[in-house]
């Protein structure tokens, strides 16, 4: 997916007129390297650009308004090469309606023990400018990313690149739409939740459409496209014998393809990110959608099962997180456990929506009967996830805000054959392990379903958490049940307090 196309952050440098002309026109100059720096390097996923040095109120509070309304810029990146006295940042960052990450850093690397006076000192005082900014942020109570580090530094740009990728993630969710086909699944819980918070809280808007109306896309589509996404499902996957050309089941194979075309129609006409699905409303279509699904989701539209708008708008925001990244992200489900004297397991997968991206090898292309939804067999893709370091996610509705729930795994390769389970599939082991790791994640609250990502990590999650201003709660190697209990209970009062009347 083109998720960054023309993107940017501000470098956005603070100071003040007490050191006189030359020392700002070297603050500039300074502020511009480490921009043009920062963004040359070559290892973000889109540029930094240098704005001029701020001095006054004023341009501060000119500054943030041009952030609000430029519609290529996900936010600033902040930096006191100097002392900038704060209460000339107030007035700016009241009305800053995009995140901000602190970078602490400073243009010189070591210090020049033989040379250093006090206009070097005067000049690279970071350590104290940056303090007087961070003061001002808790003050008031802004949530920000402080990064830490000499600018060159790998973990710096590490840190700063993931910030990006939430930023853009959050910048995407703006005006976001989420297209929902049926309602929930009936009498399920985790999946609902209050569709006008969400928009509050995050900026997309969620709402549905007759399954007639998808239906008339769906027939709409004409004979010839679908036979050119045959010849790509051909190429792209293994196709079992009954869908194939002189197969019993081809006009199976035919009516899928039809209903990819058909659900992408709809969306890219509607300028839809994500949709939802529910198998207990099908009508009109002839099989539940499952490659059309596995596929819409490799090409960047969030999606859930069963009506699940969050998960779907979920999936959306780790999907521009994690482009051009390694890994894949899919919605997922955790589907059963394997108890066992070398490691707990846990096996994921859906009826039939997981999504290519995470897949081990080349997908093979299937039909087989489903059980519920009465409907005709769906086609779907089958593969096995791919081994690694992956995480976890989900979002909750508590009643009075947002929980996004986080659980660091590890997944593991799927080493015995599984010659009855018709549907794709990941194996992984929760850090710090399964008996923590799922009694916290019950404990928290946190759904079947979520989004599950190789190529993401819990900060993307944590920063993007930040930027909605909602809670966050991390299962990872260090995670202890007790402390999370009380963790939860601290922000119970904590949410209670902040949401007011
Ligand atoms: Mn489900």
């Amino acid at each position: 997916m083109e998720a960054y196309e023309s993107l940017e952050a501000w470098f956005s440098t603070g100071s003040q007129h007490l050191y006189g002309e030359e020392v700002l026109q070297q603050v500039a100059s300074d502020s511009q390297r480490i921009a043009e720096g920062l963004t040359g390097h070559g290892k973000l996923p889109f540029n930094i650009v240098f704005k001029p040095v701020l001095t006054t109120p004023d341009a501060i509070y000119r500054l943030c308004q041009e952030a609000n309304t430029a519609t290529n810029c996900v936010g600033l990146v902040t930096w006191m090469h100097t002392f900038s006295p704060a209460k000339m940042w107030i007035a700016g960052l009241q009305v800053l309606q995009k995140p901000f990450l602190q970078l602490h850093t400073q243009f010189n690397s070591e210090i020049p023990w033989a040379t250093i006076d006090m206009d070097f000192m005067n000049l690279n005082q970071t350590a104290h400018g940056g303090r007087e900014f961070g003061y001002m942020g808790s003050r008031m109570k802004l949530a920000r990313k402080v990064v830490v580090g000499h600018w060159q530094d790998e973990e710096v740009l590490a840190r700063l690149n993931v910030w990006l990728r939430a930023a853009a993630a959050w910048h995407d969710a703006q005006g976001a739409k989420f297209a929902r086909f049926g309602d929930n699944m009936r009498e399920v819980a985790v999946t609902e939740g209050d569709k006008v918070s969400a928009q509050m809280q995050f900026g997309y808007s969620v709402n549905g459409y007759g399954l007639g109306d998808l239906v008339a896309y769906v027939n709409g589509v004409p004979e010839t496209i679908v036979s050119d996404l045959i010849a790509t499902y051909e190429d792209s996957y293994t196709v079992v014998p009954t869908l194939q050309a002189d197969g019993a089941q081809r006009q199976s194979l035919l009516d899928a393809a039809r209903i990819e075309l058909g659900i992408r129609a709809f969306l890219e006409e509607g300028g839809f990110k994500g949709f939802t699905t529910t198998f207990e409303n099908l009508h009109g279509l002839r099989q539940l959608p499952g490659i059309a699904v596995q596929r819409l989701m490799a090409d960047g539209f969030g999606f859930g099962a069963e009506g699940d708008w969050k998960t779907a708008a979920l999936v959306r925001a780790m999907k521009v997180m994690d482009a051009g990244l390694e890994g894949g992200t899919s919605f997922m489900e955790d589907y059963t456990y394997h108890f066992s004297r070398e490691g707990d397991k846990v096996l994921g997968a859906h009826m039939l929506e997981i999504c290519p991206t995470i897949a081990a090898g080349k997908p093979s292309l299937e039909i087989h009967p489903l059980g519920i939804g009465g409907k005709e067999d769906p086609v779907r893709l089958v593969f096995d996830a791919t081994a690694g370091p992956a995480i976890n996610a989900s979002i909750i509705d508590m009643g009075n805000r947002f929980r996004l729930i986080v659980n660091t795994v590890e997944g593991v390769p799927i080493s015995e054959p599984l010659p009855q389970l018709p549907v794709a599939r990941a194996l992984w082991i929760p850090q710090p392990n399964l008996k923590v790791a799922a009694a916290a994640w019950i404990l928290a609250g946190g759904a079947h379903h979520t989004g599950f990502s190789l190529g993401l990590t819990a900060e993307h999650m944590e920063d993007f958490a930040d930027m909605a201003g909602i809670e966050f709660v991390l299962i990872d190697q260090d995670s202890k049940l007790s402390e999370i209990k009380k963790e939860l209970r601290w922000n119970d009062v904590s949410y209670l307090l902040k949401g007011g009347l």
